[in-house]
């Protein structure tokens, strides 16, 4: 689902250029990152796009019409960019500040953007934004960064301008995802491998449970610290050097906690890796398992899921292979947001209404009688960044 921005209605002329990034979901990999583990994520067919042509403006400045927002935002690229309002704004005042910092001039431009990344639904419409905006930035100055290069700018731009201090994954994936393909990327030395997943009768469906707890506060930096303290125990640098074995050995070293946690992220590196391995042989019942597994280990041991997502991924396993569902797990960081389910994909329609149908139910009672509406959507892996119209 690609929406084209309107441009020619808001700035009288069409557009010269036409950029796109997507949105993306983590298929496998959960909680690894910070421990220089493996993800596995796909970009999804949702994307921010910006239609943009150069503008005559002087002293230089950036003009983007959001038709999310329906607001522009200016922003004054003739001196140093820093933070400013709109709040949206931010991402890309960020990612122009980067190209800056490369010694890189920016040129007055006219840009319309529209997404169709849910906005803060876990799908990371942020790193599609700011990815969006490098791409076109690089068609407007004449540029092509490396990849890494413009994935660590984008990243930057996120920690420092939207205070979020993401991992890479998000950025990555959207630059160099590509159609068919899911991204492993190893999070210690940053060395990625496209996986194919050319096999069309599959698809992934993204469920959003439509709730996110509110939590006590503390409950990621808590388990960062288990899991430092695991790998300190085990007398290793990360987790990622470990395996259970080693972990099972040393198990009377440490609290039951700290056990359990370190267990979820040595076994989710491996299913990771086991994962990788199975997609590209269409070992599509062993993935699926891969993924049920990974949100058990979750469940349990890192316990950072939440009834609603038990329940989505209770629902998948009651429908089973013979309905068309290979695996589902939580995707995200937890205690709400979405799961992922490995589909066929002749069935997916079938399936999203089954499984919206079924949740509902499952969500109703108490006081409010009604249950909560999932939102449903499948996708094949799409493409990361790219040039539309030049
Ligand atoms: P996620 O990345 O999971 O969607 P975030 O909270 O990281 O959630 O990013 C969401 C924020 O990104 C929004 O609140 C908004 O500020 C900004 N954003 C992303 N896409 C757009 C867009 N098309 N228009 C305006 N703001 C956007
Ligand atoms: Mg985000």
């Amino acid at each position: 689902m690609l929406k084209i921005p309107q441009f020619e209605e808001i700035y009288g002329r069409p557009p010269r250029w036409i950029v796109a990034a997507p949105g993306r979901v983590n298929v496998i990999g959960e909680h690894t990152d910070y421990n220089d583990g493996f993800v596995l994520p796909m970009a999804i067919e949702r994307y921010a796009v910006m239609a943009a042509d150069v503008s005559p403006a002087a002293p230089p400045r950036i003009l983007v019409h959001d038709s999310r927002a329906r607001d522009t935002a200016q922003i004054d690229v003739s001196k140093p960019v820093t933070k400013a309002d709109p709040r949206w704004s931010n991402y890309i005042r960020g990612v122009v500040a980067g190209f800056q910092n490369r010694g890189l001039t920016i040129p007055s431009l006219d840009i319309s953007l529209v997404s169709t990344v849910p906005l803060g639904g876990g799908l990371s419409s942020s790193a599609a934004l700011e990815v969006c905006t490098a791409t076109l930035l690089e068609t407007a100055i004449g540029t092509k960064l490396d990849p890494v290069e413009k994935a660590l700018l984008c990243q930057q731009a996120e920690h420092e301008f939207a205070g979020v201090p993401c991992g890479i994954m998000d950025q990555f994936i959207s630059v160099m995802g590509q159609k068919d393909h899911l991204l492993l990327l190893d999070c210690r030395s940053r060395q990625t491998t496209l996986v194919p997943m050319n096999d069309p009768s599959v698809a992934l469906l993204v469920i959003n449970t439509n709730v996110k707890h509110e939590l006590s506060g503390g409950e990621y930096a808590e388990r960062r610290l288990q899991c430092e303290t695991a790998a300190k125990i085990l007398g290793i640098s990360s987790l990622r050097d470990a395996t259970v074995e080693t972990l099972e050995r040393a198990r009377r070293k440490m609290d039951l906690f700290t056990f359990h946690r370190a267990r979820h992220v040595i076994s989710e590196i491996e299913r990771t890796l086991q994962t990788a391995e199975a997609i590209p042989n269409a070992n599509w019942p062993a993935v699926g398992e891969y993924m049920y597994g990974s949100h058990y280990s979750l469940r349990d041991d890192f316990e950072v899921s939440c009834k609603e997502l038990d329940v989505v991924v209770e629902i998948c396993r009651s429908i089973g292979i013979k309905g068309g569902v290979y695996g589902c797990r939580m995707t995200g960081g937890g205690f709400g947001g979405s799961c992922v389910a490995l589909v066929k994909a002749e069935a997916a329609d079938n399936i999203s209404n089954r499984i919206s149908t079924a949740y509902k139910f499952a969500t109703a009672g108490g006081e409010t009688k009604n249950g909560i509406e999932a939102t449903v959507f499948s996708s094949r892996p799409a493409s990361g960044a790219n040039v539309i119209k030049s």
